[in-house]
């Protein structure tokens, strides 16, 4: 791709995006269009349409929609849902007509049927019912890939889908009880550490096991994708191995410095009891995750500390 190529990043103030500004700034990109204030709200066709019109973008990464944790997902199914079945017949719409050369379109793997072998390979996709409590989230998710393949079948666009591992990083969600697990334990773990709690309580058994990617590499998944992928299928973007919860709960309270105990709630769900990708697809092509696990934890403390040590 080149350096002065028109780049778009749309939701560049989501966990994925902000992560593939910087990844792009930092690698010599230096069109990049919409990454700030003048970025246009994509579940407006006006608005998105007009922006196209002005910055004719060649490449596009659709990070934007809403998303959450199981609580989001519980209380607000209508807003996830429309927030992201708009925002992808918006941007898809515009990126086709606009001529745009190349787009990866970020799915989430809870579109993949709750019930399918682990790790989930992408030939799952559409074989069986999704895990309820997001459903009406996944089924957005899953209508985005689909819209991506229709555009490719019907009007030759190169959109390409990828599935992302659960990510975690700077500027996700660290709200205690909305965010996804590793955002909502290293604020919970803060919180307790400065309040001199004797526990820090942990949702569920904490037997689960999960992949997690770090969002800069994640980042880095997505540019090699957008570089290197030419096939058909959507892609699963992952290639770490998983974590059990109990390791997470460890991993987070050293990095914080929390003392006390850990406590397992077994009246908060638990969740599936794996949920790992199969990247092979993505790691033949050469591609690794580089950040270990517990350095990626520390850097994504350090960004919390410089961000919402006011809050407490
Ligand atoms: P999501 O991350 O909320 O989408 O939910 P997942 O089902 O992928 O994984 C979360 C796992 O972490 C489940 O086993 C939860 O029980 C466990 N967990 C432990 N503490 C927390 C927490 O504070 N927040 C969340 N979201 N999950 C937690």
């Amino acid at each position: 791709m080149n350096r002065d190529a028109r780049i778009f990043v749309a939701g560049s103030d989501t966990l994925y995006g902000h992560a593939l500004v910087d990844l792009l700034r930092a690698e010599g990109f230096t069109n990049l269009v919409g990454a700030g204030a003048d970025e246009p709200n994509p579940t407006r066709p006006a608005a998105v349409e007009s922006f196209f019109a002005a910055t004719k973008p060649e490449v596009v990464f659709l990070c934007a929609g809403k998303s959450g944790g199981i609580g989001l997902n519980r209380s607000r199914p209508v807003e996830l849902m429309r927030d992201n079945l708009l925002t992808t017949t918006t941007v898809l719409d515009a990126a086709h007509r606009y001529g745009v050369t190349k787009l990866l379109y970020l799915a989430s793997s809870c579109a993949y049927p709750k019930h399918a072998p682990q790790p989930l390979a992408v030939e799952s996709l559409g074989t069986g019912p999704m895990e309820p409590t997001s459903e009406a989230y996944s089924t957005a998710k899953f209508a985005g890939w689909k819209l991506c393949e229709a555009y490719r079948r019907e009007y030759g666009c190169r959109f390409i889908t990828g599935f992302p591992a659960n990510a975690f990083g700077p500027n996700d969600d660290f709200s205690a009880d909305g965010g996804h697990v590793i955002p909502a334990l290293i604020r919970r773990a803060h919180d307790a550490k400065k309040q001199n709690a004797p526990e820090l309580v942990v949702w569920g058994s904490g037997t689960p096991r999960r992949e997690f990617v770090y969002s800069r590499d994640l980042a880095r998944a997505c540019l090699f994708v957008a570089e290197h992928y030419e096939g058909q299928e959507p892609i699963n973007l992952g290639g770490g191995t998983d974590v059990s919860i109990a390791d997470v709960a460890r991993a987070v309270t050293d990095v914080v410095g929390f003392r006390g105990q850990l406590r397992f709630d077994a009246t908060q769900p638990d969740g599936a009891p794996l949920k790992a990708l199969n990247s092979t697809p993505l790691l033949e092509m050469g591609w690794r995750p580089e950040t270990e696990f517990r350095a990626a934890l520390a850097e994504t403390y350090a960004w919390f500390l410089r961000h919402h040590t006011t809050e407490i």
